[in-house]
């Protein structure tokens, strides 16, 4: 229910401006984040230099526990299996990311990024953090299916494709996330909602043949890749249109909602559409900071107020500044999850 709560039944979705109700529920609040110290990968102990925002989840949850005055809770993923990897990835492929030369060419690092020393831990090594984050994206998809929201702080690596790892992503966590809820038979009808400043190209081509996954892409039109896929639906987004974004998003959400009905919906809420993103690929885009909290905010509340569970994700942005962004957006997705902040939105 998301207009009321009668009786004893468990409001899972919360209205804003119903404090009795949050007052009432803030007790019985079951966790929602999911995170692990394993998202914050040194990347220096591989001898990689390069902006991959990782302390992105560890920055967010500092700046939302200094509003609620303690520390949030969160819950910490096991990594995902081999065999959920197979799911969606081919063997030959995972064998591949043995070789540090499979690394190099995933994480399109340059000769000035990558300046291994004696002591660096090998390039493949990398997999064991990444799987954690891939775990986390199939926790938060089975939490939003039994709380109504969740997010998993990191992940949404959704250029994967099932036999190659593209444009730093490694597994398509998106994909084995619904796969395997799907065969643990939680739920059978998923949405993908990508916005990403990049197409979701590799999640469009796993699931093209796939009439129980509807994939909607909204991205930059001008950006990598060059070569797009078909989503169920792309709202391709030019430089002159940076305007429009908004309103192209809205309109997008609105036109899948008239041809599919979701049990869940996984939102890649990338922040590289923001204009501190330091990837010089992004610079298409360029949305201020109140832009891209309008934007979650209009995610979380379009399906939070039609009681869809949705699980967010945080995927691209780059740079020091981009945590801003995931900041805004979790702290509305705990709001309508049934969290109160001891600071207004506006003294931040
Ligand atoms: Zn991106």
């Amino acid at each position: 229910m998301v207009n009321g709560c009668p009786g004893d039944s468990p409001c899972r979705l919360l209205p804003l401006q119903r404090a009795e109700h949050v007052l009432v529920l803030v007790g019985l609040m079951k966790k929602n984040l999911v995170y692990s110290n394993k998202y914050n990968t040194d990347l220096s102990c591989f001898g990689i230099n390069k902006p991959f925002a990782l302390d992105r989840g560890d920055k967010v949850l500092t700046r939302l526990s200094q509003d609620m005055g303690r520390q949030l809770a969160y819950l910490e993923p096991q990594p995902v299996s081999d065999k959920e990897i197979l799911l969606v990835h081919t063997r030959e492929y995972l064998k591949s990311l043995r070789e540090a030369q499979s690394w190099i060419n995933i994480l399109e690092l340059k000769e000035n990024e990558f300046r291994p020393g004696k002591d660096s831990r090998p390039l493949p090594e990398l997999l064991d953090d990444i799987k954690v984050k891939c775990g986390g994206t199939i926790l938060a998809t089975q939490l939003a299916l039994e709380l109504g929201l969740a997010c998993n702080l990191g992940g949404g690596y959704h250029h994967a494709f099932p036999d190659q790892g593209r444009g730093f992503c490694v597994l398509n966590d998106l994909a084995i996330a619904v796969r395997t809820m799907k065969q643990r038979k939680l739920a059978k009808r998923f949405m993908l909602v990508d916005l990403d400043f990049h197409q979701g190209d590799g999640t469009a081509l796993i699931f093209r043949r796939d009439p129980a996954v509807f994939t909607l892409s909204v991205h930059s039109q001008e950006g990598w890749p060059e070569e797009k896929q078909n989503s169920s639906l792309d709202i391709p987004v030019k430089a002159s249109e940076t305007g429009l974004y908004l309103e192209k998003t809205l309109n997008g959400i609105e036109k899948a909602m008239k041809s599919f009905s979701p049990e869940v919906v996984l939102y890649v809420a990338g922040s590289d559409p923001y204009e501190e993103d330091v990837l010089p690929g992004t610079r298409f885009l360029r949305l201020e900071l109140a832009e891209m909290r309008r934007r979650d905010e209009l995610v979380i509340d379009y399906f939070a107020d039609r009681n869809i569970p949705l699980a967010m994700v945080f995927a691209g942005g780059y740079g020091p500044h981009v945590w801003r962004v995931h900041y805004y957006a979790v702290r509305r997705l705990l709001e309508r999850s049934g969290s109160t902040f001891a600071n207004s939105i506006g003294s931040n």
